[in-house]
């Protein structure tokens, strides 16, 4: 039988993304939006705290066991900007268009050398509300932000951003190969083989 898990997210996109990874961990993943679980506040200092703090409110509101995400970029010589700030850099919550612009007017005239950044997606695994020992799995994807966006794939900050050992930017690469290599890719086979290790 397919064991419920709730999902601290309200994206489409990520829920079908979850549902298809976890389907052979025996999981069903279902929206906390859909049981009428609200949104969390994001008051930790890092990604995994921000994870931990969805997964266990979601569980605690539903009594079941929760998967959660938090993910953004982080600029070297910004000292991690946006960082947990990715998604409301400029103001607006989700105004790619207005991040995007943020972030090359504060590298402006910084050299490629100085434009290191990396995107990181933290994911967490609760069985329940108390469980004290969390699945966590955490992918990171470095490259470097461009002088200017190219492509139109993808979303948020993939226009800006050059992966190391590639020639495209991630709004460049195919969707299915940026999944792949991207962190949240990262993180999701990371947490899948962590599953297959609990039920081996
Ligand atoms: P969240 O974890 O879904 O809240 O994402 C936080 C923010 O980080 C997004 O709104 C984007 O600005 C940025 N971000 C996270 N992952 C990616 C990615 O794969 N490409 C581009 N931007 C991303």
């Amino acid at each position: 039988m397919m064991q419920r898990v709730i999902l601290a997210s309200s994206n489409r996109g990520k829920l079908a993304e979850f549902n298809a990874l976890l389907a052979d961990s025996g999981f069903e993943v279902i929206a906390q939006s859909s049981l009428g679980v609200a949104d969390a506040e994001e008051t930790g200092l890092s990604f995994v705290e921000n994870a931990l703090l969805k997964a266990r409110h979601a569980a605690r509101a539903s009594g079941l066991p929760a998967l959660a995400d938090d993910s953004g970029l982080c600029v070297e010589h910004l000292h991690g900007a946006p960082g947990l700030y990715s998604a409301r850099y400029a103001g607006g919550h989700g105004d790619s268009a207005a991040n995007n612009a943020k972030l090359l007017r504060a590298l402006d005239g910084v050299p490629a050398a100085q434009r290191g950044a990396f995107f990181i997606c933290a994911l967490v695994l609760l069985r329940d509300a108390d469980d004290p020992a969390p699945l966590i799995a955490e992918g990171r994807w470095h490259g470097r932000v461009l002088d200017a966006p190219r492509g139109e794939q993808g979303f948020g900050y993939d226009p800006l951003f050059l992966p190391h050992g590639h020639a495209l930017s991630a709004a460049e690469l195919e969707p299915a190969l940026k999944n792949q290599l991207s962190h949240r890719g990262q993180a999701l086979a990371q947490l899948h083989a962590r599953l297959a290790e609990r039920h081996a």
